[in-house]
């Protein structure tokens, strides 16, 4: 079992449903979607037969929290989502075959098949055990309704169905001191009927088919988790939820449940996949239960378990389906040193940056590939992504094409030269040039996306050497005729660039390929024609002018992206800051006794040695006195001189750093954490007015 299929008759490739609480950010391109549709892409370009799907997760505890907390319907939140997440896809160049959603009647048909052919071979244990309760809201809790310290490290905020601290998956009933997120009580506890997996019947079959059959072609994280798993006892895993969101529980007892959304969701790829096969006049059931086909989930670490474990449990059980052939999960994209977060808005969302970088979506792409969490966790910087374009794109990709483009246009009215004897160099060059689709494919086929993007760009870098050597620019004043046989070489790597860079760059392998009308010509090139064909532009054929492929990104363009992030940073800080609580009363002869004024600062200047403290000199109307202030990191002192402030006159005087300082200026703090005057800004207030 699990001998890996060497020549699949056609590939069902899937990747993971975005869940519909939020829109699609870099951290899930760089972990799924950009990988998934790199090999999606490359495999059509190689001729195989693909169905790629996907489609909107909608069910769920967090959707039914979301909707309660902005008093909408559930439906509200899922449509709102779903078409934002589906458009960003689509104006990303994400090439599913199908996107659809877990709502969709198909959908619901076939999970509930699913529950009830596993229901009716008695593949599940029913249990009524004692869940948690809210009697307020009159409601069961489970997953994120409940929140408490967790048992096994003690962080005050577990969920009840895991731990972000530890990582522990947990039940509810695990949970020290439960708290509900609806309505805050502490929960009771009643008896309900669920179903379970017995996850325990399936270790003979997952050791075998993964920790034997996958040792050494699955990625060592994703074969490392499953064996901790594996070795650490699997227990039976509720399929059942007390929800009213979700899909009815379609057997006897199942009144008020809704299916678990881990048991729905991953059935939604072959919902998916029977949506877009009724469109296309296909058989869905070859691309999901014939042997010849190879099935590989593209996920991100946090889904491997449902995955590679639960998901094969369930098809096993039912009989009849096809088991991945490998899961190529990915760890987690940082963001400037943090983690991404929907809730906390630290995240680059993809419609976003759609809107702020229009035709840009390939630098994108290139970034998040070339830097891919693919071993271990990685950190995307807006710096690097300048670099990558700047350096790479612009320097290296864009740099070769326009010359070629440019010199055939200039040199022969954009008409492919005949070539003359092809020196030593032009023949290694060109026989470099057809050993690059073979030294792609090998790290795609392994699933190792940076490496193939990291050969693709030393093709440009191949180019931008021979032309760099060759000097066709100089030569032309000797030897036209060698120049022809150069700008010759020079358009056959072109042309391969344009072939080779469609997984990576799609965009502008389209560009290129209008550029060097090779779109429209009798024969599309294809990735095996790179090595196959003698030539893949032939002589006499005629190109368009040069266009733009890429352009330098500005210092100032990151600047704004870092000043957003760092507003981002600010306002979660200020939303974590509790306001501080109201101090003890006092009595309106306490208040009196405050002798407040106006004044003016009139000198200003830093304290030495010290940070924050300024030495000012403050009319108040009554005197000019010194007063020391710790304000020396929001203020620099010339803008502040001439400044109307509040003063406390009557505070006792105090030394600060040997300087007496006779009062104190009323100050706040700003959002962003700047202190600012209290200041009586209107005009026509005098120094020594009094407040009161
Ligand atoms: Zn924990």
């Amino acid at each position: 079992m699990a001998e890996t299929l060497n020549n699949p008759s056609r590939y069902t490739i899937t990747a993971a449903l975005p869940y519909t609480n939020g829109p699609i950010h870099i951290g899930h391109l760089a972990g799924v979607y950009v990988p998934a549709d790199i090999y999606a892409r490359y495999l059509r370009l190689t001729g195989k037969d693909v169905a790629f799907v996907c489609g909107s997760d909608e069910h769920g505890v967090a959707i039914s929290m979301k909707a309660k907390k902005e008093g909408v319907t559930p439906q509200e939140i899922i449509d709102k989502y779903h078409t934002i997440i589906k458009k960003s896809f689509q104006d990303f160049g994400i090439t599913f075959d199908n996107y659809s959603r877990t709502s969709a009647e198909v959908h619901h048909e076939t999970a509930s098949d699913f529950f009830k052919k596993l229901y009716e071979q008695g593949d599940f244990i029913e249990e009524t055990t004692a869940q948690l309760y809210d009697e307020e809201a009159k409601q069961f809790l489970a997953d994120r309704f409940v929140i408490g310290t967790c048992p096994k490290c003690g962080h005050e905020e577990a969920y009840g169905d895991q731990c972000e601290n530890c990582g522990s998956s947990l039940n509810a009933t695990d949970l020290i001191n439960p708290k509900s997120t609806i309505t805050g009580s502490t929960p009771t506890t009643k008896e309900t009927k669920h179903w379970f997996l017995p996850l325990d019947r399936y270790e003979g079959f997952l050791r075998e088919w993964i920790l034997e059959g996958h040792k050494n072609d699955w990625k060592p994280n994703v074969y490392g988790q499953c064996k901790s798993w594996i070795d650490g006892g699997l227990e039976p895993r509720a399929v059942t939820r007390d929800l009213d969101w979700g899909i009815p529980v379609p057997v006897e007892g199942g009144e008020g449940k809704v299916l678990y959304v881990w048991f729905d969701a991953p059935i939604g790829y072959i919902s998916s996949t029977k949506e877009w096969a009724k469109r296309e006049g296909k058989d869905w059931e070859s691309y999901w239960k014939d042997e010849n086909t190879k099935l590989v989930h593209f996920i991100g670490k946090d889904n491997i378990v449902f995955h590679c474990i639960i998901f094969p449990a369930i098809l096993k059980s039912h009989g009849g389906y096809i088991l991945p052939e490998n899961v190529p999960a990915n760890e987690f994209l940082n963001l400037e040193g943090n983690k991404l977060s929907t809730s906390k808005n630290w995240a680059v969302w993809l419609h976003e940056y759609l809107e702020e970088f229009p035709d840009m979506q390939d630098v994108l792409r290139y970034t998040l590939t070339a830097n891919a969490p693919e071993t271990k966790d990685n950190d995307f910087t807006w710096k690097d992504f300048q670099a990558r374009n700047n350096n790479e794109l612009v320097a290296i990709l864009g740099n070769f094409i326009n010359r070629v483009v440019v010199l055939t246009n200039k040199y022969y009215d954009g008409v492919v030269p005949e070539p003359s004897n092809f020196t030593d160099v032009d023949q290694e060059t060109l026989d470099a040039l057809k050993k690059y689709p073979e030294v792609i494919s090998s790290s795609l086929e392994r699933y190792r996306f940076r490496e193939a993007a990291q050969e693709f760009m030393n093709l440009a870098r191949l180019g931008n050497k021979y032309l760099a050597d060759e000097e066709p620019w100089k030569v032309v004043k000797q030897d036209e005729q060698r120049v022809k046989t150069i700008m010759f070489v020079a358009l056959q790597i072109a042309t391969g660039l344009a072939v080779l860079g469609e997984p990576f760059l799609p965009f502008t392998s389209s560009k290129l390929k209008e550029i060097l009308a090779v779109r429209s010509s009798a024969v599309e090139t294809s990735w095996n024609d790179v090595s196959e064909k003698e030539t893949l532009l032939e002589a006499d054929h005629k190109i368009n002018q040069s266009q733009l492929l890429f352009r330098k990104i500005e210092d100032s363009e990151i600047q704004t992206q870092l000043d957003k992030l760092e507003a981002t940073k600010k306002a979660n800080e200020n939303e974590n800051k509790a306001v501080t609580p109201q101090k003890d009363t006092i009595t309106f002869d306490d208040f009196t006794k405050l002798d407040m004024r106006v004044g003016t600062i009139i000198e200003a200047e830093k304290m030495p040695k010290t940070k924050k403290l300024l030495v000012l000199k403050v009319d108040t109307g009554i005197d000019t006195r010194t007063i020391v202030s710790g304000i020396a990191e929001s203020f620099k002192p010339e803008e502040i001189i001439g400044k109307k402030v509040t003063v406390l006159v009557n505070l006792a005087p105090r030394p600060l750093r040997g300087v007496e300082s006779q009062g104190m200026i009323l100050m706040t703090e700003s959002k962003e954490g700047k202190l600012v005057f209290v200041n009586p800004d209107e005009e026509g207030v005098d120094n020594g007015e009094g407040i009161s």
